[in-house]
């Protein structure tokens, strides 16, 4: 079955890994440190973090940013669940806002409607890769006193009026997730520029732990004191994986250039098919697709996929509206809520795209689909 994303792992990629299983430091060493700085090289110079998962990610930022009962946060629900999940898992309701038509980002009319005294953080997610209405986004969260954050697990790479992904938000989390723009097997990554912010980040990745002499409670304890001020977790990335990242962000220029053709090779074979509506960019964004997000018509969404399916092409669908997750349904939340979410789920189907797709597995793909629609 061809997959719908995948990793492109080459020998340099091998060779940076096997030169840390070498070394002194398979965990908490200098690779760590490599991996962020050339990640900041990505996020227009924002300070990274990295951690465990995308999921990590969300839920660091969420607790850097205070989240937490009493709460609320305004996200998308055409996202992954753990947009979401991570919110609620540190006692805070989340309030699902529509999405605009056109991108399936958040709308910034329909978060404005929910916004409240009681939210702490809104989340755009940077759907397909395109950059959320930041524009937009940003002053409506300073009104009302809440943070900005960006799920950007599928934008790391692109940009918004000249603006990298990782410098449009407040805090910006991101995943290295195999099908993602780049891996790490499992990984992900926080980008923040307030210190305090990324203090209280790089803080909650390791336990809550204090060792400096000057913010210590007791300092004259012993040279081998430390102290936890606030509850932490373990979500630290090991240098062997952070070796991985560094060389695949070597590479994230050549896969965005290769993902910008294998759109553009499939905006030309799919135009005109009836019953289909391709994916647009909005003037000033310069997207690293992530996913290739069309929308099948009349009503022929499940049959097209299981006959892709059936056919060997493996298409995905992203995602069902977060909500719908019994989770949520068994919390009060109701089907019907995001009406455009929900349509636009209805006819969401993600076609393969990663840079080694080669351009006759694409046509292959191309073709079953216009056979189907004929
Ligand atoms: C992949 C993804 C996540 C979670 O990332 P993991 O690394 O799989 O934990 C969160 N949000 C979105 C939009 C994603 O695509």
């Amino acid at each position: 079955m061809l997959p719908y994303g995948r990793q492109s792992i080459d020998d340099t990629d091998i060779a940076a890994v096997t030169e840390v299983l070498r070394g002194d430091w398979l965990t908490t060493g200098p690779a760590v440190a490599g991996f962020e700085a050339a990640l900041a090289s990505w996020t227009g110079g924002v300070p990274c973090v990295s951690v465990t998962s995308g999921t990590s990610a969300l839920h660091v930022a969420y607790a850097a940013a205070g989240v937490g009962p009493g709460d609320e946060v305004v996200t998308s629900p055409m996202t992954f669940v753990a947009t979401a999940s991570t919110a609620m898992l540190l006692g805070a309701r989340v309030v699902f806002a529509d999405v605009s038509d056109d991108t399936a980002n958040l709308d910034p009319r329909a978060a404005e409607a929910v916004l409240t005294p009681r939210t702490k953080v809104v989340t755009a997610v940077d759907y397909a890769g395109h950059p959320a209405d930041y524009a937009a986004l940003r002053p409506l969260a300073r009104e009302h006193g809440a943070l900005l954050a960006a799920d950007a697990a599928h934008s790391l790479g692109s940009r918004l009026d000249g603006v990298a992904s990782g410098a449009l938000a407040d805090l910006t989390s991101f995943s290295f997730f195999p099908t993602k723009n780049a891996t790490t097997g499992e990984g992900g990554a926080v980008a923040v520029a307030d210190p305090g912010l990324l203090d209280r980040a790089r803080r909650f990745r390791c336990h809550g732990l204090v060792r400096e002499a000057e913010r210590l409670r007791a300092p004259g304890e012993g040279g081998w004191h430390q102290e936890v001020h606030t509850f932490g977790l373990n979500y630290r990335l090991p240098d062997v994986l952070c070796a991985l990242g560094t060389s695949q962000l070597r590479r994230l220029g050549d896969f965005k250039a290769r993902r910008a053709r294998l759109v553009a090779r499939y905006n030309e074979l799919l135009a005109g098919v009836d019953g289909l509506r391709l994916p647009v960019a909005r003037a000033g964004a310069d997207p690293m697709w992530h996913l290739y997000a069309v929308r099948i018509l009349d009503g022929r969404r499940r049959e097209v996929y299981d006959r892709m399916r059936a056919a060997g092409i493996g298409v995905q669908v992203n995602y069902i509206p977060a909500y719908w997750h019994p989770v949520f349904e068994d919390l009060g939340y109701r089907r019907g809520m995001c009406p455009v979410a929900e349509s636009f789920y209805a006819e969401q189907l993600s076609l393969p795209l990663f840079p080694d797709l080669t351009d006759a597995d694409q046509d292959r793909a191309v073709e079953a689909l216009r056979d189907i629609l004929a």
